[in-house]
C-alpha cells in the first residue's frame, strides 16, 4: 500500500556512520525506514522531501552513500548486491 504525500511532506534522513560490507552507506527515510535501520549508528542528515536531495547531501560526507532499499527502490542496491547482503546477514 503506497503511502500519499504531499508536496510540503518532509522526511527526517539519517545516513549510516559504517558501510555495508560492500562500501555503501545507506541512507534511511525516517518515515519510511523499518526500525532496523536506525539501531545502527546514523547520523542526522536534515530534512528533504526527496530520497535524492538526501543521499546528494550524504555524499558530502560519504562518496558511497546510497538511499537503502526500504527507502527508495529507484535507488536502491542492486539486485546481486541485495543477494550479497542477504548471503551475509
Ligand atoms: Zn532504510
Amino acid at each position: 500500500m503506497a503511502v500519499q504525500r504531499g508536496n510540503n511532506d518532509m522526511s527526517s534522513y539519517f545516513v549510516a556512520r559504517r558501510a555495508q560490507p560492500d562500501g555503501i552507506h545507506a541512507v534511511h527515510d525516517r518515515s519510511r525506514c523499518p526500525p532496523e535501520c536506525f539501531t545502527a549508528a546514523t547520523e542526522y542528515l536534515g530534512e528533504f522531501r526527496e530520497t535524492t536531495q538526501a543521499v546528494t547531501v550524504a555524499r558530502l560526507r560519504y562518496a558511497h552513500a546510497r538511499g537503502c532499499t526500504c527507502c527508495d527502490p529507484v535507488f536502491a542496491t542492486p539486485p546481486e548486491r541485495v543477494q550479497l547482503a542477504l548471503l551475509r546477514s
